[in-house]
C-alpha cells in the first residue's frame, strides 16, 4: 500500500455566492521515499490540497467527500485531537508557504522546536533541548542559533530553522508549500540542496507545492500539474518536463524561458483560470485551450499514456498531443 493514497477528494470553501470548488475529485498516491512536487497557477488549489491532507483546510472550507489514507489511516475520519495526536508532526508536518515569517518572534528558536518536541513529541525539557541541538546541526546550523530570536536571523536561516522543526518528530511526509518563496536565488539553492540531502538520508516522502517550474525540476521525481482545482496530468518529472501531454502542461513548459538551444519565443496561456463557484461544464481548460474540441464540454477520461504517466484530455482519445505537436 502506498503511503499516501487520496481518493476522489473534494474540497470546497461555502462562501455566500456558492461553493468554491478548489479540489474536485482529485485522486494522488505518494509511494515512501519518493518526492512529489505539485505545480499549477496560484489558485488552482494545490495549497487546499495539502491542508486537506493535515486537516487543517481554513473555514469556510470544508472536505466534502473522498478519503486520504495516510500509512494505513484515513484522517477525513479523524477528530481534531486525533489529528493532533496521531498525524500531525508525527506523520505528516508542513513547511508553511511564507515560513521565514512563520516564526513567533517573542521566542527563541530553540524555544519554538523545542515546543513542538515535548507538546507534540512528549519529550523531557533536557532531551527536547538536546534534539533541538542535533536538528539544528542537521540543517546546517550552529547550535547557537537556538538562543537567538527570529529577527536576528538571516532569511535562510529562518528557513532552516522552519525545516528542521518539521524534521522534528521524524515525519513519514514533510510538505514543504513553496519553501524558496522570498529567498534570492543562492539561498534559494542552498535550501533545495539542503532539502535533496535530508530527504535522501531521511528516506522521507516529500511533497512540494510551487508554482516554480524550476523548483520543481531540482527536486521533483514525480509531478502533478494542477488547474482549477483538479490534477490535470500526473507522472514522472521527465516526461512531464520532455514530453507533457496535457496542452496545459505544454503551454506551461514553453512560458518557461530555456538558456540553451536554438531562441523561441516564449508562448502565454491566454485568459485567466476559470471561477471555480461556476467552472466550466466538462474540461476546466476549454475556454483557455487551443485544441479544444466539440467533445471537450464532457467531463475528460484520464488515460495512461506511458507507465505511471497519466492525463485527463479528450485529445489523447483523438490521437493525442504526439499527433498535434508532433512528438
Ligand atoms: Fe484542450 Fe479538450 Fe484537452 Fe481540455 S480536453 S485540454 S479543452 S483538448
Amino acid at each position: 500500500m502506498a503511503l499516501l493514497e487520496i481518493e476522489n477528494l473534494k474540497t470546497y470553501y461555502y462562501t455566500l455566492k456558492g461553493p468554491v470548488k478548489a479540489v474536485d475529485d482529485v485522486s494522488l498516491t505518494l509511494e515512501r521515499g519518493r518526492i512529489l512536487g505539485i505545480a499549477g497557477e496560484s489558485g488552482c488549489g494545490k495549497s487546499t490540497l495539502v491542508w486537506s491532507i493535515l486537516g487543517m483546510v481554513p473555514p469556510p472550507g470544508k472536505i466534502v467527500s473522498g478519503s486520504i489514507i495516510v500509512d494505513g489511516v484515513d484522517v477525513t475520519k479523524l477528530s481534531e485531537d486525533e489529528l493532533r495526536k496521531k498525524i500531525r508532526w508525527r506523520k505528516v508536518s508542513m513547511i508553511f508557504q511564507g515560513a521565514m515569517n512563520s516564526l513567533n518572534p517573542v521566542y527563541t528558536a530553540g524555544a519554538q522546536i523545542e515546543e513542538v518536541l515535548r507538546y507534540h513529541g512528549g519529550m523531557s525539557k533536557v532531551e527536547a533541548r538536546n534534539r533541538v541541538y542535533e536538528l539544528l546541526e542537521s540543517v546546517g546550523l550552529d547550535r547557537s542559533i537556538a538562543s537567538r530570536y527570529p529577527h536576528e536571523l538571516s532569511g535562510g536561516q529562518k528557513q532552516r530553522v522552519v525545516i528542521s522543526m518539521a524534521l522534528a518528530l521524524e515525519p513519514d511526509i514533510v510538505i514543504a508549500d513553496e519553501p524558496t518563496t522570498a529567498l534570492d536565488v543562492v539561498v534559494q539553492a542552498q535550501i533545495l540542496n539542503l532539502m535533496k540531502r535530508l530527504q535522501r538520508e531521511k528516506g522521507i516522502s516529500v511533497i512540494l507545492i510551487t508554482h516554480d517550474l524550476a523548483v520543481i525540476a531540482e527536486l521533483s521525481e514525480y509531478v502533478a500539474i494542477m488547474y482549477a482545482g483538479k490534477i490535470v496530468e500526473y507522472g514522472p518529472s521527465e516526461n512531464i518536463f520532455y514530453k507533457p501531454r496535457h496542452p496545459y502542461t505544454y503551454l506551461l513548459m514553453k512560458s518557461v524561458p530555456k538558456l540553451k538551444g536554438p531562441k523561441e519565443s516564449l508562448a502565454y496561456i491566454p485568459g485567466q483560470p476559470p471561477d471555480l463557484i461556476n467552472p466550466p461544464k466538462g474540461c476546466r481548460f476549454a475556454p483557455r485551450c487551443p485544441w479544444a474540441m466539440e467533445i471537450c464540454s464532457r467531463d475528460p477520461e484520464e488515460a495512461e499514456v506511458e507507465k505511471e504517466h497519466r492525463v485527463a484530455c479528450w485529445l489523447e482519445k483523438t490521437g493525442g498531443m504526439r499527433a498535434k505537436l508532433g512528438f
